[in-house]
């Protein structure tokens, strides 16, 4: 990981250039910051240009010490992972692998409790455990530096640690050993002990702008401008999120067609919402599923942002601003029925019912529920008529 392979961030680049220049590198930072915006990737360049064998702000890139850093084989520089409690080491170095490959990629166990798939969810709390932070953090940062110039700890997603791990952490962080250096990581400095951030040289990560999103995905991702613009501009601020969303192209595509789904029915635009139909029928039945399977994480989002008003909960987190103007403009949508309603849609499409027939009552369904009129269920005729007789409208 070198300086110009973290995307923006010029500010905290230049502060910790400077740090190194001027041989005064504090002995523990606080990276803070939205989600993807390049936290755990400036932390692993920082590393590097601190263990160079070169010396100086600017790693060279090739002696044995940046080579070790890159591949994250050195063993003067740790990066911890909270994990779940049943976690096992394998999965853990898998994930700090796809790290060494992708320092943007999603790799904790909270946002992505399986690497392989991005739409599963957990409930599962990843944290540092006291005995974990005593036996392999204080071991491994108590001893001088085996081969680099600096003991380097990187603690992702810090604010996860509990009041017993916190101070455990917090007794690390008092009686510091020379040449050590921890950098804490963290997208809600807010939930960190006062006494920890006092102790941190904090620097301020921004949301990335979309413009350096879009060009970062043609040039490294190699993906087609157009939709890297499209890509760039759900990422919301955040490259984790723009990586995300490439890997499940059919997934953004849907999801689009979901809205469109919605907005027609709402406005009971018929002529669109026909023709609307027409395309998503002709995805097959599987992915009609998926599509349906969409709209209900919608609905559980609207739901839950209607109850709690908490976007750290939402599944489509970078759609927050639609949800929250849903809410808004839609406050008499009868959330249950539509549930429901869709609910009743994918059976009916498992049963192998005519989809372009489904989707239209389904469209009628929530015309009512959003409308806050809702009937109790499907009308769906037993015979199923031609596309031209559908009752619509
Ligand atoms: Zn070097």
């Amino acid at each position: 990981m070198a300086w110009t392979d973290v995307l923006g961030q010029e500010r905290v680049k230049q502060a910790l250039r400077r740090a190194i220049e001027s041989g005064r590198v504090a002995h523990a930072f606080l990276f803070h910051g939205p989600d993807g915006s390049g936290k755990r990737a400036m932390a692993l360049a920082f590393a590097r240009a601190l263990q160079c064998e070169r010396g100086g702000p600017e790693a060279c890139g090739r002696c044995l010490a940046c080579t070790k850093v890159s591949r994250m084989l050195h063993p003067d520089v740790h990066v911890l992972l909270p994990y779940p409690s049943d976690a096992d080491e394998g999965e853990v170095a898998r994930r700090l692998q796809r790290l060494e490959e992708q320092p943007y990629a999603a790799v904790d166990f909270m946002r992505r409790p399986s690497l392989e798939d991005a739409s599963r969810t957990s409930n599962k709390q990843a944290f540092y455990s006291v005995a974990r932070l005593n036996e392999e953090v204080r071991r491994a940062m108590s001893f001088k530096p085996l081969e680099g110039r600096y003991k380097i700890a990187i603690l992702t997603d810090a604010d996860v640690l509990r009041v017993e791990a916190a101070n455990a952490f917090l007794k690390l962080l008092e009686e510091p050993s020379p040449q050590t250096v921890f950098i804490l990581t963290t997208s809600r400095p807010d939930r960190l002990l006062p006494t920890i951030v006092s102790r941190c040289q904090r620097l301020r990560f921004d949301p990335l702008p979309a413009g350096l999103i879009e060009a970062a995905l043609v040039e490294r991702e190699g993906v087609e401008p157009a939709t890297a613009a499209t890509l760039a501009r759900m990422a919301d601020g955040s490259y984790t999120r723009a990586l995300d969303l490439l890997e499940n192209e059919d997934l953004l595509a849907d999801r689009e067609l979901v809205l469109d789904y919605f907005r027609y029915a709402y406005a009971r635009n018929v002529t669109k919402q026909a023709e609307l139909i027409e395309r998503i029928g002709k995805l097959g039945r599987e992915r009609v599923k998926g599509v349906l399977v969409l709209m209900l994480s919608w609905m559980r989002d609207l739901l839950l942002y209607r109850t709690m008003g908490d976007e750290a909960l939402l599944v489509n987190v970078d759609q927050r601003a639609t949800i929250e103007q849903f809410c808004r403009n839609v406050p008499e949508a009868d959330l249950a029925a539509m549930v429901e309603a869709v609910e009743e849609a994918i059976e009916l499409v498992g049963r192998n019912v005519h989809v372009g027939l489904v989707l239209t009552v389904l469209a009628q369904a929530l015309h009512r529920a959003m409308r806050g009129r809702a009937g109790a269920g499907l009308y769906v005729p037993l015979a199923a008529p031609s596309e031209a007789a559908l009752p619509v409208g």
